[in-house]
């Protein structure tokens, strides 16, 4: 992936821009989002915080639901929840319609909790255990993604006689996405996935089960992709392995980039669903039911994370060093993915800074070069674009306690996470000589 940015500093609109639709500036030159001005919501929650506009998140997922039922009305959205685990995320998502995509029994748990329809959960991992298999399968998941022939294995065992377990098989499509290697995930001797012959031979093992029926197939090229070339071809790569039947599911998994920085210009969601619709009819039956999988470009936009400046040093480039960092947003160290940020008061303008982080890492630097008009300490600083992968990604690295989240709507704000407080980060840890230890080395003699 290249990253670049441009050098001078950003007209407040175009930053404005970048923040979830319906953000403005108050007369007093203030960011306000979701109706709720930044500065207030930083008062009353603290920092760091995740802010989500409620609004933005729904708008998002209408404009995929819409983008299908007008292009291939045979079809189902069904949100990566692994982009933005979080249970009221999930709940808004599926109130709009979507099913829910899961990796482990974690995110499995999560959307049970969300009260997601187990029958639009699709259940994804390269390495499911038993125990989540069989969690899946008794939860009633309506779909499960064979990545190997393990799963078959164990799903053969686990499903019980006179039952029959929908699945899909995941193809390894052969597919170089433009993305970081990090988010590639379609390309030969990936580990997500069968490659051809074997997927054929997978397939053929699931058309003999009489517990799994082989419902179709599955492929998923990468994260972060800004050109809609890539997910065509695969779909070409599945319509290419034919002989599943006129009403045969392809899962056309995820992966449409969204817009970080000022010079990102990703597909629209109605550019990206006509790319994959276009492809089904030239490639697919014409009964076929199509599932996508956005994550990142359901959430990311509709999201910002809150910071305060801590320090400000004088230097080479002005560092800013705000009360977060790495441990609630990896996307630019995993990823070297490029954000904007501006103080909240006074957006636009201002020379490059360096916008670091409270770990104690020199990779912990949040965004390099950005350009903040007179950053001081105490100033609230706002990254927009974090809702996707920061909050599943954060972590308690330095005693972080990882941040709340908060939706805001027509100028109310609830919180739907709280701050992780210290008595959590220890919660884990049993107490020394006490019975739960005694009892893990019985065995021992
Ligand atoms: C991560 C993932 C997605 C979502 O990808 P995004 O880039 O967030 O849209 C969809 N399907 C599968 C199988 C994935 O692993």
């Amino acid at each position: 992936m290249t990253v670049t940015h441009r050098p001078a500093p950003a007209p407040a609109a175009d930053l404005v821009g970048l923040f979830p639709p319906g953000s403005h500036l108050d007369r007093d030159g203030e960011l306000v989002v979701g109706g709720c001005r930044l500065t207030d919501l930083a008062e009353r929650f603290g920092t760091p915080a995740v802010i989500v506009a409620e609004t933005a998140l729904r708008e998002r997922a209408r404009q995929y639901v819409r983008a299908l039922a007008a292009h291939w009305p045979n079809s189902q959205a069904v949100f990566a929840s692994k982009a933005f685990p979080c249970t009221a995320v999930i709940r808004v998502l599926t109130e709009e319609g979507l099913g829910v995509d899961v990796a482990g029994g974690g995110e499995l748990a999560a959307a049970l909790a969300a009260g997601a329809d187990p029958a639009r959960l699709v259940v994804h991992g390269n390495a499911k255990t038993d125990e989540e298999l069989a969690m899946a399968v008794e939860t009633g998941a309506g779909t499960i993604v064979v990545d190997n022939h393990d799963d078959i294995d164990r799903l053969e065992r686990l499903v019980p006689a006179g039952a029959e377990q929908r699945v899909l098989l995941r193809v390894i499509p052969d597919v170089e996405a433009d993305t970081h290697a990090a988010m590639a995930t379609g390309h030969r001797g990936s580990k997500f996935g069968l490659a051809v012959p074997d997927a054929v031979r997978a397939a053929a093992r699931l058309r003999a089960s009489d517990r799994l029926r082989l419902e179709g197939l599955h492929a998923h090229v990468g994260s972060q992709l800004l050109e809609t070339a890539p997910f065509a071809r695969a779909v070409e790569a599945l319509g290419a392995l034919g002989e599943l039947g006129e009403h045969a599911v392809y899962d056309l998994g995820g992966g449409l980039g969204v817009r970080y920085t000022y010079d990102d210009a990703p597909p629209s969601v109605e550019e990206y669903v006509r790319t994959l619709t276009d492809a089904a009819r030239a490639q697919l039956p014409k009964g076929a039911r199509l599932l996508i999988e956005p994550g990142r470009s359901l959430v990311a936009g509709a999201a910002l994370t809150l910071y305060r400046a801590v320090t400000v040093k004088p230097g080479p480039r002005t560092l800013v060093a705000v009360d977060g960092g790495m441990g609630d947003n990896l996307e630019p160290m995993l990823y070297g993915q490029r954000f904007e940020a501006t103080v909240a008061t006074r957006v636009g303008g201002g020379a490059p800074c360096d916008l670091v982080g409270r770990h104690c890492e020199s990779g912990d630097t949040l965004i390099r070069g950005v350009p903040l008009r007179d950053p001081r300490p105490g100033d609230v600083i706002a990254v927009p674009v974090t809702g996707a992968y920061c909050y599943s990604l954060s972590n308690n690295y330095n005693g972080a306690r990882r941040p709340p989240v908060v939706f805001c709507h027509a100028g109310t704000a609830r919180e739907v996470v709280r701050r992780e407080t210290y008595e959590d980060l220890l919660r884990r840890d049993v107490p020394a000589g006490g019975e739960a230890q005694r009892t893990a080395v019985a065995g021992d003699g």
